[in-house]
């Protein structure tokens, strides 16, 4: 096995975590490797600016504590992650409902007996036995079936249950409702991914509709979770990709990277041997056996792996398919008072502004901010509104309850193609590899997540080992979907 100045044994285009955890395991395994990236850093789409001391995450900021690639991706190590309070802070109706920990019916009654402790929040009314948020906004007014959260899961998948979506808002359920919805997570948890894979598939929307559960927790709580997890206002997306997202989500919880988010192609990257980056490199043409490049001429190699953003990705190789994309907008306020909400994530149960999410991200992880200055990171999801920091801090005001005059703008960042959508029918294991000695891979063949991204590099370094007959020094140990 060789590398030298023009030749090495695999060339991998793109130094996004997807590249980054496959150069890791082909090193490993004693290849030699060029991970060529255009950009002057490494991490694609991970990126972390410093802004007046503080550290601001390009992209949104909702990981699972849950994904085994997080903690098992060789190279990574141990990342320090720093987590948000369990369940989440529920806007609707001009309150604001703590649902306490949702992943189990033992932790939603439990959090039910001791959420009165947190002064800001409101007690909610005992649950009515009829949908009245429903039937205020003209959808049915059927009462609640004894079916919540029925064997079947989440979403119950039952033919010919009674649909309890279409509404906007309503009340949030109380502590029963929660502890139906926590069981059903629970359930959810312990469904192995091959089950939920085998289920119909349809619109997260439409199956969300026909959840066994009351409506205004589906629309309360579930809907808004989900639009934040799937980065998918509609919820157009696969009913079982939302299946995977919520199962991950009632597994663990959410967290994101101490320091922010770069932190994780950083110790990808240091972890390879010297000289294996190479940053400010743009390839413009590509096949099996070499690429050009606009700095360095040609490069040979004996395999090539793929691991751009689809578009980039669909350039270099026409014919692979280019899926459409979910557009997403991260702004980051520091303001003058801390908002009460902890570590909390905070929901809009109304849907009454451009804000899907929103959190004090200091509180979750200090070391994003300087000492006793406040961050405020907010998502937008879909085409973001022309006045933007206008109506999201008046969005924000009402989420948070306080006056969001004194609040500045630390940055905001606008990607029309964040994320590939995942619509029905989407295959979550996409094939990385082409043909032998070609092979693709990224978050566009998996999940459209961090942990797509860094499970397609382990499955496409995996074939490409197995192709060129080299026994991987992982194999075995890699994270695996139970
Ligand atoms: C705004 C936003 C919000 C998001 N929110 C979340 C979230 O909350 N949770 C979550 O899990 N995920 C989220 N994501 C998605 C997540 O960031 C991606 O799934 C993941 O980073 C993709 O990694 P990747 O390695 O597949 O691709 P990328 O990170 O896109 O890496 C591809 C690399 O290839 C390089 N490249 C492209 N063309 C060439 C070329 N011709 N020559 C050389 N190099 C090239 C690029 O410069 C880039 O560095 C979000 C993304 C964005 C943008």
């Amino acid at each position: 096995m060789r590398s030298t100045a023009h030749h090495a044994d695999v060339i991998i285009i793109g130094a996004g975590i997807a590249g980054l955890s496959a150069a890791h395991l082909l090193t490993g395994a004693g290849l030699g490797v060029r991970v060529l990236e255009a950009e002057p850093r490494v991490g694609g789409r991970l990126v972390t600016d410093e802004v007046d001391g503080f550290r601001l995450d390009r992209l949104g900021p909702l990981l699972c504590t849950s994904w085994p690639e997080l903690t098992g991706t060789p190279g990574l190590g141990a990342p320090e992650l720093r987590e948000f309070a369990p369940g989440v802070l529920v806007h609707s109706e001009g309150r604001r409902h703590l649902t306490g920990d949702i992943r189990s019916a033992r932790g939603a009654l439990r959090s039910a007996r001791t959420r009165s402790s947190a002064p800001w929040v409101h007690r909610t009314p005992r649950t009515p036995r009829t949908l009245r948020g429903y039937a205020a906004s003209g959808a049915s007014g059927a009462p609640v079936s004894g079916a919540a959260g029925s064997a079947q899961g989440v979403y119950g998948h039952e033919p010919g249950a009674p649909g309890r979506g279409g509404g906007r808002g309503g009340v949030v359920t109380g502590a029963i409702d929660r502890a139906r919805l926590g069981a059903a997570l629970h359930r959810l948890a312990l469904t192995p991914e091959a089950r939920l894979l085998a289920r119909p598939e349809r619109l997260a929307a439409e199956a969300l509709a026909g959840v066994g559960l009351p409506g205004r927790t589906v629309e309360g709580i579930l809907r808004p979770l989900l639009a934040a997890l799937l980065s998918d206002p509609a919820l157009t997306t696969s009913s079982r990709s939302a299946d995977l997202a919520l199962r991950d989500y009632a597994r663990g919880g959410l967290c994101v990277p101490a320091g922010g988010s770069a932190a994780l192609p950083e110790l990808l990257a240091a972890a390879l041997p010297p000289g294996t980056v190479r940053t400010g490199v743009h390839v413009t043409a590509a096949d099996i056996t070499s690429v050009r490049t606009k700095e360095h001429g040609e490069l040979g190699c004996r395999s090539l792996l793929l691991a751009t953003g689809a578009g980039a990705a669909a350039e270099l190789l026409p014919g692979l398919r280019v899926p459409s994309f979910r557009p997403v907008t991260v702004l980051h306020h520091t303001a003058p008072v801390a908002p009460p909400t902890g570590r909390s994530l905070v929901l809009d149960g109304d849907r009454s502004g451009p804000v899907a999410y929103t959190s004090l991200m200091s509180e979750v992880d200090p070391s994003r901010a300087p000492q006793g200055r406040a961050l405020i990171t907010s998502t937008v999801l879909g085409t973001p509104p022309p006045d933007l920091d206008r109506s999201v801090r008046a969005h924000l005001a009402a989420l948070y309850g306080i006056a969001t005059d004194g609040w500045e703008l630390l940055a905001a960042h606008h990607d029309p193609e964040a994320v590939p959508a995942m619509e029905a029918p989407h295959d979550p294991r996409r094939p990385v590899r082409v043909l032998a000695g070609l092979y693709v891979c990224g978050d566009h063949r998996d999940t459209s997540t961090v942990q797509g991204a860094l499970h397609s590099g382990c499955r496409a370094a995996e074939a490409i080992l197995t192709d060129l007959g080299v026994p991987g020094a992982y194999e075995g140990s890699l994270p695996r979907a139970a």
